[in-house]
C-alpha cells in the first residue's frame, strides 16, 4: 500500500497471471520477456522517477479522497495546478526514456471517469460515481497503473455500431445478471496493458440511441478470464527478443489488441452502461485529456532528439556548422511550441460540477494537430544533423567481430577526442528514435487520427464570436 518502488510496481506486475500472445505463442511470463520488458520498465520509470528526492514536489502529492500521498497518475485533476502538473510530469517522464512511458493514459481515464460519472449520476440517480470513486481509491492506494481501452476495432467505419454485420465490432454487453454484466468484443493498439494492472474501457465514439448496448464503461483486472492481450509486431521488436542494437537503455512501446471473450464485469466496476448520450462526453474529455499528455510527453522525447542532434554535431565535428544551428533552434521551437500549448491549455481548464478540473480542448486538440506534423519535422532535422549512420549502422556484434570490429572502429571514427564507442552509441539512439514504430505513429493516430482533432477544434472553438468580431470591425450591424 502507499506509494510504491520501481521494484514493488514489477513484482506487482509479476504477480498477474495475464492471457497474452506473441507471434503465435503463448506468453506465459510476459515480466521476464525481452519485449515486453521493455515496455515495463519504461512504465516502472514513473515509479522510479516519484521516489527520486528530487522529483517528489512534482510527482507526489495528497489526494484529497484517501488524504494520503500519491503519485500524480493516480490523481485526477482538482486544480489548475494539477492540470499544469500533468504536462510537466510528462515531459520530465519522456526526457527520462525517450519514449512512450505508457502510465499517461490510465490517468486520463480516471480524469475522465471523475467528471462523467458523477454527470451521469446527476441526470439518471445511477450510483456510477459512487463505483469510480471507490476504484479510484483502489488505485491510489495500491499505487496501480491503468491502460486506456478506448478504440474498437470499429468494422466498417461507415456504419454505427448496432448497424455493423457482425455485432462485435465496438464493445457491448451480451448479459446483464444480478451480480455484473458480460461484455464481448475488441480494442485495438492497447499501448502497454501488459504493464498495466487495470484495463479501463471507455467508449470510442458518440452513440445513438440504438447504441445502448454499446454505451458502456468499465474496469477489469488485465489478468481476467476472458482478456486476451495479443501483442502486435514493431519496428524494433526483433532486436529487443536478440537482447542486441536495442538503442537505449531499455525502454519501448509496445500496443497490442485486445480481446473481451466474454469477460464478467461486476456491477460495482462498471461506471456506465446504456447512457448513449454520454459517451460523446467520455469521448471529448478523454481525447481532450490524452491528446494535452501526448504533447506534454512529446516536447520531453523532442528535448532527447534535440540532445542526441547536440552530442552528434559534437562528435561529428559539426558543432559549430552554422545552417545546424539552425536546424537545433526549429527544433527546440517545436518543441516548446507544444509544450506551450499544453499549459495553455492547463491554466485556461475550468472547474467542473463534480469539483474536479478539465482543460481547454480547443488548445489540448491545437497541441496534438501541431504533435501528428511536428514531431516528423522534428525527428527529419535531427537525422539531418546527424547523417547517414541513423538508418544503416553496423550491428553491435559486428563490432564485437575481432575479424572486422577494429577496421569497422577506425572507419567509424571522426573527432579524434570522442572515443568511437560513444559515437556508435548515440548513432543507436537517434536510430531508436527515429524509427521506433509505435512511439513515431502515435504521433499521428494516437488519441484520434489528425482529422479527430480537427473536428473537435472546429466543433468546439466559438466560432460566432469570432464573426461577431469581424462584423463589428467592418461596421456590420444585423
Ligand atoms: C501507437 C499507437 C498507440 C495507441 N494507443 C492506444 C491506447 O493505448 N488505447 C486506445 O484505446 N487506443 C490507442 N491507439 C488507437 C488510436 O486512438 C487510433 O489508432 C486512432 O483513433 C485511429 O483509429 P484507427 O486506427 O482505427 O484508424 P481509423 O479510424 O480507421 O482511421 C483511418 C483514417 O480514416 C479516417 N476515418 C475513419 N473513419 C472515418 C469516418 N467514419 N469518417 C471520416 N473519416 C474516417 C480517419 O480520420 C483516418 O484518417 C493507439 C494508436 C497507435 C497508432
Amino acid at each position: 500500500m502507499g506509494i510504491k518502488t520501481k521494484e514493488e510496481y514489477i513484482e506487482s506486475i509479476r504477480a498477474l497471471k495475464p492471457t497474452a500472445y506473441m507471434f503465435g505463442e503463448r506468453l506465459t511470463n510476459p515480466v521476464d520477456n525481452p519485449r515486453i520488458r521493455a515496455g515495463i520498465e519504461a512504465t516502472a520509470a514513473t515509479y522510479e522517477m516519484a521516489n527520486k528526492p528530487e522529483n517528489k514536489d512534482l510527482f507526489i502529492t495528497t489526494s484529497p479522497l484517501i488524504n494520503e500521498p500519491v503519485n500524480r497518475f493516480t490523481l485526477p485533476p482538482s486544480s489548475i495546478e494539477d492540470l499544469v502538473a500533468r504536462v510537466k510530469v510528462n515531459r520530465k517522464m519522456a526526457n527520462y526514456v525517450g519514449t512512450c512511458h505508457q502510465r499517461c493514459t490510465g490517468l486520463d481515464c480516471l480524469s475522465t471517469l471523475a467528471i462523467v460519472t458523477y454527470d451521469i449520476d446527476k441526470k439518471y440517480g445511477t450510483k456510477y460515481n459512487e463505483n469510480f470513486t471507490e476504484f479510484l481509491k483502489y488505485m491510489q492506494k495500491n499505487d496501480l497503473t491503468g491502460n486506456a481501452c478506448v478504440t474498437d476495432v470499429k468494422g466498417n467505419r461507415s456504419l454505427n455500431p448496432h448497424e455493423q454485420v457482425d455485432k462485435d465490432m465496438f464493445v457491448r454487453v451480451v448479459e446483464k445478471r444480478d451480480d455484473g454484466i458480460v461484455v464481448r468484443g475488441a480494442k485495438a493498439h492497447q499501448t502497454g496493458s501488459l504493464s498495466s494492472h487495470e484495463i479501463i474501457a471507455l467508449p470510442t465514439r458518440a452513440m445513438g440511441k440504438n447504441d445502448a448496448d454499446y454505451a458502456l464503461a468499465f474496469a477489469v483486472p488485465s489478468d481476467t478470464k476472458g482478456v486476451i492481450h495479443v501483442v502486435g509486431r514493431s519496428s524494433l521488436d526483433m532486436r529487443e527478443l536478440d537482447g542486441c542494437d536495442i538503442g537505449n537503455v531499455y525502454y519501448s512501446k509496445y500496443c497490442p489488441t485486445i480481446i473481451f471473450d466474454d469477460v464478467f464485469v461486476p456491477w460495482n466496476r462498471v461506471f456506465m452502461c446504456g447512457e448513449t448520450e454520454f459517451a460523446s462526453e467520455m469521448v471529448v474529455r478523454f481525447s481532450s485529456f490524452h491528446r494535452q499528455s501526448h504533447g506534454g510527453c512529446k516536447s520531453g522525447k523532442i528535448d532527447c532528439m534535440i540532445g542526441a542532434a547536440l552530442t552528434m554535431m559534437d562528435y561529428n565535428g559539426t558543432a559549430k556548422t552554422s545552417h545546424l544551428k539552425q536546424k537545433v533552434i526549429d527544433m527546440i521551437h517545436r518543441a516548446e511550441t507544444l509544450y506551450g500549448c499544453c499549459l495553455a491549455s492547463s491554466y485556461e481548464g475550468k472547474k467542473e460540477p463534480s469539483g474536479h478540473y478539465f482543460i481547454d480542448t480547443v488548445l489540448a486538440n491545437a497541441s496534438k494537430l501541431h504533435e501528428g506534423k511536428e514531431m516528423a519535422e522534428a525527428t527529419r532535422l535531427m537525422i539531418d544533423a546527424c547523417g547517414g549512420f541513423v538508418a544503416d549502422l553496423p550491428s553491435d556484434r559486428d563490432f564485437a567481430n575481432p575479424e572486422i570490429g577494429g577496421l569497422l572502429k577506425k572507419y567509424l571514427k571522426a573527432v579524434d577526442t570522442v572515443p568511437v564507442e560513444n559515437r556508435i552509441k548515440m548513432y543507436r539512439l537517434t536510430e531508436k528514435m527515429a524509427m521506433e514504430s509505435a512511439d513515431t505513429i502515435s504521433d499521428i493516430h494516437g488519441g484520434g487520427s489528425p482529422e479527430a482533432h480537427r473536428v473537435t477544434i472546429f466543433r468546439e472553438t466559438d466560432t460566432e464570436s469570432k464573426k461577431k468580431a469581424a462584423k463589428r470591425l467592418a461596421g456590420i450591424e444585423e
